[in-house]
């Protein structure tokens, strides 16, 4: 396995691959590597014959009072983790061979990004979008595979690739859980056991809104109270439980279209997502 700690060395490694005609999937993350990631991977490697991870704690996307400097990071598992899943590459840039001193250059997306995780996270997307371009002109890949654990992110990457003409495939990856039904994140390491407990109220409310919905409810104000109450009861502090549209993300009143539900709340003073697509 290649480890790339430049850009530089990561770009002349795709080079060399795509004069060889072989395919690139590229699977960003930010590290502490955990099942969902490894999902990603085994999707990348089934789609093309080369497998780019990135481990990347990206300042940008962070705003001044969030979790950038606590992150968790252990490179020497991430590598393991990776070699052991047969990724081809690793590139592990730091924040200083990604963004000169004097960056100036930004992608925002203006539309999806203005609902859910966008309004209590403003900076958010406009950092992800922009790692992600650099991303993807570095390692020039045909595929890149993001979850759906972070489905508005995904669905902003999709509408800036389609409105930039960028050459690249976004394939959208299944929410992986931990047993107990917790939406699997490196955040999780952050709470207690008492936190991790009362957080399962999130997939509870994921699980018993999606429940109602098959069996045929359609209000959304229905539906998100029913994953509100499941939270609030478990003493979780809800940032947002919403419907909303996949194609605008923007709130619907019924599920008469391809829709999402999804939340964010904290638990302690730990922030976690979850969501369902109903479709
Ligand atoms: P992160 O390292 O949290 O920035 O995530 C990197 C990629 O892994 C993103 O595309 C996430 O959506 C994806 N991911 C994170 N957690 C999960 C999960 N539980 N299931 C599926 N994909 C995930």
């Amino acid at each position: 396995m290649n480890i790339c700690k430049t850009p530089a060395e990561i770009s002349q490694l795709c080079d060399n691959w795509h004069k060889q005609n072989l395919t690139i999937g590229l699977v960003p993350t930010m590290g502490y590597l955990h099942d969902g990631h490894l999902s990603l991977m085994d999707i990348a490697k089934s789609k093309t014959d080369k497998v780019v991870v990135s481990i990347f704690v990206n300042p940008t996307q962070f705003g001044p009072n969030e979790d950038l400097d606590k992150y968790p990071r252990d490179f020497e598992r991430d590598e393991r983790l990776c070699r052991e899943r047969g990724v081809d590459a690793v590139f592990y840039p730091t924040p200083a061979d990604m963004y000169a001193p004097d960056f100036s250059t930004w992608v925002t997306e203006t539309s999806l990004s203005q609902a859910l995780c966008g309004l209590s996270r403003p900076i958010h997307f406009r950092g992800v979008c922009t790692v992600c371009l650099k991303l993807f002109n570095l390692a020039r890949a045909d595929v890149a595979v993001f979850g759906k654990k972070d489905a508005q992110q995904a669905l902003i990457i999709k509408r800036m690739v389609r409105d930039l003409n960028v050459p690249i495939d976004i394939i959208m990856a299944p929410l992986i859980r931990e047993p107990d039904g917790l939406a699997r994140s490196s955040r999780n390491k952050y709470l207690s056991e008492d936190e991790h407990n009362r957080a399962l109220s999130i997939s509870r409310g994921i699980f018993a809104a999606e429940k109602a919905w098959k069996n045929g409810e359609k209000s959304a104000a229905k539906l998100t109270a029913i994953l509100r109450k499941s939270i609030e009861d478990a003493g979780g502090q809800v940032d947002y439980v919403e419907l909303v549209s996949q194609s605008a993300i923007r709130p619907i009143e019924t599920v008469d279209q391809p829709a999402l539900l999804a939340c964010a709340a904290f638990f302690g003073k730990t922030r976690l997502i979850d969501n369902v697509f109903l479709e």
